[in-house]
């Protein structure tokens, strides 16, 4: 179904919900082991039950590892302009299918369709993009003194387990398979248990654009089984990972003693927002609370990237909370660019957040605790966004990763300060900086502990860049020539001159 009226009339007139299959040596199946067992996925924007995922138990992961395996000495061996034209063609079907994707993520997932195409368009380029960057890569190579040469070689790293979280599926998913095939690794993918769907829809075009069997494997479950088994797996090569930090140090714990496992962990992040009282000037006032506002609540707050702790400098603090307020109060709206967050265990968490911040004394500037809900309630996950202030600094609300509408705003007196507080955490994924001074936009950029910093802008990506994060956010780069350094193995040769 490619709109949103049909898809939803389709779900209306089922029977009863459908069954997610694996793609396992290019077939899409149902995994029919005796002991696998099936949870039901939910529509977050209704509560009702979307559809059943299975539970890939270890022995048919094990299987779907060997199917790998089995593909990859010729996808190995096959030339970069061959595998360049698979990915083209990959990229192009899912240009044609654009609105089946976004339609269905939107369902799942349970954000807007106007970010789900945002997302779907950068799967696509995510395809477009390594596929003619493997055609024009460069290799290092040196003369020693006219005594040697030296050069790289390159070759792909082995068969590679994929595994991505909920909050942006079909994006994670593909910026993970895409350079994964692109550098000549076979790939098992698992997507996150609660929004399985764009994977399959991915499956069903790899299999059109006739992606050699066994190249992409992408199979469903959860963490526990599924993902654990796959990560332990002695006949996997590396894992790249993008979830939570503490399953990152399961995945770590786990593979610790597989030292040629490579590890790419890219985790969460309580990213701040820095405000400084240039930027409230009138002439860059509008653009400051809108790039501050968009970073706090994209996606429900659901990006690993987004600003959740702002802090402003104090002469212009009480001018920003009321026009943030203000802002967010009239753009961000339930139903209509707010949609509801992915799943009910994740309203819960933030609910207890939201209680806390109750218990805690904060005044809620806008939003408050939303009611309880169960598993029966059958009326969706929605979370009006929520503004903080009066939070302590040691508070969990400014410590942990909520991952909601959800922000807090406090103030600073000084740079030093502002930097103090930017770093006053175990994570350190991302950062925006907002200022209109050229000179502190690199002196307190350079000195904030984050993989990504922004300077008045948000969420600006160019595929090549290193995406990744220092501290508890993760260890190794992905992008451009860093997912080659995942994906492949490099030895240096020498030869006399
Ligand atoms: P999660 O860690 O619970 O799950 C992520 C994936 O790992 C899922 O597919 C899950 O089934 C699997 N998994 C869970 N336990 C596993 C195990 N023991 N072995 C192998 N696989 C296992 O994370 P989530 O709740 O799905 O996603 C939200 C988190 O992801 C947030 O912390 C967010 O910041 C982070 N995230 C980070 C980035 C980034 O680029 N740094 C991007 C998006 C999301």
């Amino acid at each position: 179904c490619d709109t949103l009226d049909k898809a939803t009339s389709f779900l209306h007139s089922r029977p009863q919900p459908f069954c997610l299959p694996n793609y396992v040596r290019g077939e899409l199946s149902v995994p029919h082991s005796p002991s696998t067992q099936f949870f039901d996925s939910f529509e977050p924007k209704t509560g009702s039950i979307l559809c059943r995922v299975p539970c890939t138990q270890p022995d048919e992961v094990d299987g779907a590892i060997r199917h790998a395996r089995a593909a990859f000495p010729t996808w190995s061996r096959t030339s970069r302009a061959e595998r360049s034209r698979y990915l083209r063609r990959v990229s192009e079907l899912m240009q044609e299918h654009r609105e089946v994707f976004a339609v269905w993520e939107s369902i799942d997932q349970g954000k807007t369709l106007q970010r789900a195409r945002v997302e779907v368009d950068r799967a696509i380029s995510n395809f477009a993009y390594f596929s003619t960057y493997i055609l024009h890569e460069q290799t290092a190579a040196r003369m020693i003194d006219g005594v040697a040469l030296t050069y790289e070689h390159r070759s792909p790293a082995g068969v590679m387990a994929l595994i991505s979280p909920w909050n942006m599926p079909l994006y994670l998913l593909t910026w993970k398979i895409a350079p994964c095939v692109a550098f000549g690794c076979t790939a098992i993918s698992k997507p996150s248990e609660i929004t399985s769907m764009s994977a399959v829809l991915l499956s069903i075009l790899l299999r059109k654009a006739e992606l050699p069997p066994g190249v992409v494997n992408i199979i469903l479950g959860d963490g526990p089984t599924t993902g654990a088994a796959l990560v332990a797996s002695p006949l996997i090569d590396g894992v790249s990972f993008t979830g939570g930090t503490q399953t990152g140090i399961d995945i770590r714990r786990a593979t610790a003693h597989q030292i040629r496992k490579h590890l790419s962990l890219e985790l969460g992040g309580k990213n701040p927002t820095l405000v400084f009282a240039d930027s409230m000037a009138s002439s860059a006032r509008e653009k400051t609370v809108q790039v501050a506002a968009t970073a706090a609540f994209e996606n429900q707050g659901e990006i690993c990237l987004c600003g959740s702790r702002i802090y402003v400098e104090s002469a212009v603090y009480a001018k920003f909370v009321d026009e943030f307020e203000k802002y967010v109060a009239e753009k961000y709206i339930l139903g209509q660019t707010v949609s509801a967050v992915a799943s009910l265990q994740h309203y819960n968490k933030i609910r207890r957040y939201l209680q806390l911040a109750v218990e805690e004394k904060a005044t809620f500037r806008l939003g408050g605790v939303p009611p309880p809900l169960d598993k029966e309630s059958n009326q969706g996950y929605w979370i009006v966004p929520t503004i903080l202030t009066d939070v302590a600094p040691e508070s969990a609300l400014q410590k942990d990763e909520i991952f909601g509408p959800v922000v807090t705003i406090a103030p600073f007196e000084d740079e030093t300060e502002a930097v103090r507080l930017a770093n006053d955490s175990e994570y350190g994924l991302a950062a925006v900086i907002l200022t209109t001074d050229g000179a502190r936009m690199r002196r307190v950029g350079e000195q904030i502990e984050a993989g990504m910093v922004w300077v008045n802008c948000w969420l600006v990506r160019e595929l090549g860049t290193p995406f990744g994060g220092m501290k508890s956010s993760g260890i190794g780069r992905e992008g451009g020539q860093y997912s080659r350094d995942i994906f492949t193995v490099v030895r240096t040769l020498h030869l006399p001159a």
